[in-house]
């Protein structure tokens, strides 16, 4: 469920109307829900009710300040990838003892920044990894909290640019392995081993692969136990999948997973934390953008529209589905038409969507993208010299603009000439 809703004839975020948003800051933008991102941290948070738990936001799927410090109000706990992501979740007001580091990559600077600024833990990814970081903390006179993130080898059945829990995927130690990795940390005077990490893939419709990976870690955390290891957090990740159509079949509810996660994992008496990005914000956020031309082509009309495969980039690179609707109400008895949906940019790439049915809309008309809020803004580029495109927030009647557009002014001075030219 979200906040975007037709009123009065005109779609609204909230109690505020879209045409009004896209009057004051222009199209194309990315608008997000404040009741919507709260709704949804909060199924999570009552979904682990219960059990010693917390929920971290996933910020990759979409960082702005101004959401981030939405939700770090609420209670959220942070889950960043690189050094920019923890200051950023720092500069929101995150305390450090609620941001934990998971990425395969993290370099000895990132891991020093983290050291020094306060963390929740590491999710360790390698051998070398946990060397690097061993030697940072002693170097520094402190200790990592750390768990070790196991590839548990199952299949999420998600689109293979988002899969990870595979052995042949970049992520985790193979949990075949994950015995030998957890003496060696035991064996680390900068560590202290506090639990288990796993993360299968993103966009999951189902509970099933969750389930064969979190039956794996309880096996696990029995066994390190068994060998001396004080198991007492576990890290689930995230991924839960968003309906995307409004035609398809629901993925499951926070509250099933919830449910999932006691029945598989209650019985261990470990704090939970859980990772979800996607279904925090994707709901909670869409793109507006305007029809420049309709054209009409030989076999088929294109909407031709001022957002572009820089400003959404999903459709491109992971084949994704977007509902696009008008922003002004069809009227109810109106006949569908097909469009192909594209961009200005010069590549066939830019192609939102191809043969969609949908009311008819005319150059100078508005249309929404819906579940554009993750993996959307924190994705695009200037490509085409197309200046990043603005983000606002709605909270009931009020609106902010949180990232503003750049002028093209700004954008072409933040190059710099040589002195030899
Ligand atoms: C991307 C990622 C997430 C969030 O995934 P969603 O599908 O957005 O919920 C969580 N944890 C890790 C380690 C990730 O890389």
């Amino acid at each position: 469920m979200d906040h975007f809703l037709y009123r009065d004839g005109v779609l609204h975020a909230e109690d505020v109307s879209v045409p009004e948003i896209a009057a004051a800051v222009g199209t194309p933008f990315y608008l997000y829900s404040t009741a919507t991102l709260l709704r949804h941290f909060r199924l999570f948070d009552e979904a682990l009710d219960g059990m010693d738990h917390l929920v971290c936001y996933a910020m990759k799927a979409a960082s702005n300040q101004a959401i981030l410090k939405t939700l770090a109000q609420a209670g959220a706990g942070m889950d960043v990838v690189s050094g920019g992501e923890y200051l950023r979740a720092k500069a929101a007001g995150v305390p450090g003892d609620k941001i934990v580091f998971s990425g395969v990559g993290k370099t000895a600077a990132e891991i020093r920044l983290a050291l020094e600024g306060g963390i929740r833990q590491f999710n360790v990814e390698s051998e070398p990894e946990m060397e690097v970081l061993n030697a940072a903390a002693l170097e520094m006179g402190v200790t990592a909290p750390i768990t070790i993130r196991v590839n548990p080898d199952v299949d999420a059945k998600t689109h293979a640019k988002i899969a990870t829990g595979k052995s042949e995927n970049k992520f985790g130690i193979p949990i075949s392995r994950a015995r030998e990795v957890y003496a060696l940390a035991a064996s680390m005077k900068g560590l202290e081993v506090i639990g288990i990490d796993v993360h299968i893939g993103s966009q999951l419709t189902e509970l099933a692969p969750f389930e064969a990976a979190y039956d794996k870690v309880a096996e696990l955390t029995e066994q390190l136990r068994a060998e001396g290891h004080n198991i007492r957090r576990l890290d689930l990740g995230g991924g839960l999948g968003i309906p995307y159509a409004r035609d398809n079949q629901a993925p499951p509810l926070p509250s099933d997973y919830g449910a999932m996660i006691k029945r598989k994992l209650g019985h261990l008496g470990c704090e939970i934390e859980i990772e979800p990005g996607r279904l925090i914000v994707g709901n909670a956020g869409i793109m507006v953008s305007e029809v420049i031309y309709v054209k009409s082509g030989e076999d088929r009309d294109f909407l031709i529209i001022d957002g572009a495969m820089n400003d959404l980039i999903r459709p491109a690179m992971y084949e994704a589905y977007h509902d696009i609707i008008p922003v002004v109400e069809p009227d109810p008895g109106v006949e569908q038409v097909k469009f192909d949906i594209v961009g200005p940019v010069c590549e066939t790439g830019d192609t939102f969507a191809r043969a969609r049915i949908m009311p008819p809309v005319a150059a100078g008309e508005r249309v929404a993208f819906r579940s554009a809020g993750a993996y959307g803004a924190v994705m695009s580029s200037e490509y085409n010299s197309r200046p990043l495109i603005p983000e606002v927030l709605v909270h009931e009647d009020q609106f902010a603009v949180i990232r503003p557009r750049p002028t093209f002014d700004e954008m072409i001075k933040r190059d710099t000439i040589p002195t030899w030219l």
